[in-house]
């Protein structure tokens, strides 16, 4: 995919708006809900580019200390549900169980401060 380098802005642009969104999450929300805050025209996006702003804005807040949960994603039709690891953000392209490629995104859930 041929990167567009006049596009840089917008895309620091979307980083600082997800970073808001993310830290202002009161319930999990999945990945149509974020393209949804976001106001892109999900016809006109590379969903591969947004989930790599995603975790680049996790991995960011991490660092500030503001923690959060990835609930896995899972297979629409028999409910597998595919292991995620900590702060990585995916959606799967098919089911291994069952083959189906009608997965439920992973949601991303905001870790309660334990202090
Ligand atoms: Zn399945």
């Amino acid at each position: 995919m041929a990167e567009v380098k006049e596009g840089h802005d917008e895309e620091e642009t979307i980083r600082e708006k997800l970073s808001t969104f993310l830290v202002d999450l009161k319930e999990p929300t999945g990945f149509a809900e974020i393209v949804k805050a976001m106001s892109l025209d999900q016809a006109h996006m590379h969903p591969e580019s947004l989930i790599d702003d995603i975790n680049h804005v996790l991995k960011s807040l991490k660092m500030k200390g503001i923690m959060f949960h990835i609930l896995p994603a899972t297979c629409k039709k028999c409910g597998f549900a595919f292991k995620t690891t900590k702060m990585d953000y995916k959606i799967p392209s098919k089911c291994p169980k069952c083959k189906n490629s009608l997965i439920t995104p992973p949601m991303i859930k905001r870790k309660k401060e334990t202090r």
